[in-house]
């Protein structure tokens, strides 16, 4: 029965004279989305509104998937579209649209037309009144509220007549592409992907960061993080994924340092070497998945030694959430069933047995002193040899 969409955005709406750019990014992502399915779409913006209309061989339920991936849309209405004609014959369309939609309905409703054509000759409560009137003929078990109705049938009168009386609700957020790119240091686990995911919602464009240590790590392992940066560019858009080789530095710091301080020396060292390729990339910060105190790794004072060697802000979108919370998200974004795959991670094969959970910078700056003789070396070929996947 439908054949287009009404696309609803909130927030972008308001941006004053940068509206139309949000307006094209948003229009423009949904494009982009729309090419990887069967069916022929036309994204069209008329005054303050996006409509997506479909033709071809194209399938709802598909549809539906990929808009609900783009960012920027608080809700997908579906809409049908007739052929503009009198009150009689419209009368009989919103009968046909009440049975097909909403059979055996008992809420409460209203009609809300709005007249764009203003030539048409009934007036929008005209319309209204017409139209509720056919409504309660043909279903008596409705009836009309005005002030908080369980269902609004919009009918627009255009060149063509609208009518709509669902809303799927879209994720919400700001296009991808309108607020600068970042640097996502993701992990296989839980909340990486998650950070980076409530990162994007914002409009930032995202890179990724990956830190394996083989043979240590497996190619499963390695998959693993590429499969969650596939799920992640279902939003985001195609990502740029390094993968760091970083078993000598793991082997060196190993060696060299306190085992209890490792995992905060090894943090730092990936946080320089993320650093590297934000830069490289025109990034301009990075994102972790940490939250406080969930890991000896994530108090307040190891979170102090792993910032002190970053220049560019690193965002922390988790930093207050409860482990339960970002499951959730990580579920709905459908990156869970992917995160809780038992492979192992370069982090936990080196953890000490009693890492400090309240590590003191300078002393932490004083182990690595030991590191002095090879590290820059061994960082120069981890930045040399890493790889780059583009996660699509
Ligand atoms: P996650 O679920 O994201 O792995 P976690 O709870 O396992 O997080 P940690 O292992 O302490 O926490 O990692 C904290 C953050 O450091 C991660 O969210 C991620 O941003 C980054 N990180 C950890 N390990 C790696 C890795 N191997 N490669 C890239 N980033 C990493
Ligand atoms: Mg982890």
């Amino acid at each position: 029965m439908y054949n287009s969409f009404l696309i609803k955005y909130g927030e972008i709406g308001l941006k004053g004279d940068n509206r139309h750019i949000f307006e094209d990014a948003l229009a423009k992502r949904i494009r982009t989305v729309l090419t990887r399915i069967d069916g022929d779409f036309e994204v069209r913006k008329t005054r303050g509104r996006i409509y997506v209309f479909c033709s071809g061989d194209w399938n709802f339920d598909e549809t539906v998937d990929r808009l609900s991936h783009v960012f920027g849309i608080v809700g997908i209405c579906p809409v049908v579209i007739y052929e503009s004609c009198g009150i009689e014959q419209l009368r009989e369309h919103m009968v046909e649209y009440l049975n097909e939609e909403h059979p055996n309905c008992t809420s409460t409703f209203k009609v809300k037309a709005r007249r764009v054509d203003k030539e048409y000759p009934l007036t929008s409560m005209e319309v209204d009144a017409e139209l509720g009137e056919a409504i309660l003929m043909a279903n008596p078990d409705m009836r009309v509220d005005v002030h908080n109705p369980e269902i609004v049938f919009d009918v627009e009168i255009r060149e063509e007549i609208y009518i709509y009386s669902k809303v799927i609700p879209g994720p919400g957020g700001m296009p991808v592409g309108t607020a600068g790119r970042a640097m996502l240091l993701l992990s296989g686990g839980i909340d990486s992907p998650v950070a980076g995911w409530m990162v994007a919602k914002r409009g930032v464009t995202i890179d990724a960061v990956y830190f394996h240590a083989p043979p240590y790590t497996s190619d499963r392992a390695k998959q693993k993080v590429v499969d969650l940066a596939k799920i992640v560019a279902q939003y985001t858009g195609p990502i740029r994924l390094h993968i760091v080789n970083f078993t000598d530095i793991q082997l060196y710091i190993y060696d060299q340092c306190p085992h209890e301080e490792l995992t905060i020396i090894m943090r730092r060292y990936m946080m320089r070497i993320a650093e590297h390729f934000a830069v490289e990339n025109g990034d301009m910060g990075l994102v972790t998945g940490e939250s406080i105190g969930q890991v000896a790794s994530q108090t307040m004072h190891s979170l102090l030694c792993t910032n002190a060697v970053c220049e560019l802000p690193v965002y922390r979108p988790l930093i207050g959430f409860d482990k339960n919370d970002i499951v959730d998200i990580s579920r709905k974004i459908g990156a869970y069933d992917t995160s809780i795959l038992p492979y192992e991670d370069c982090c936990t094969i080196f953890v000490a047995k009693h890492p400090v959970t309240k590590p003191q910078l300078k002393i932490i700056e004083r182990s690595e002193t030991k590191l002095k003789e090879k590290i820059d070396d061994l960082m120069a070929t981890a930045i040399e040899t890493a790889e780059l996947v583009i996660a699509k």
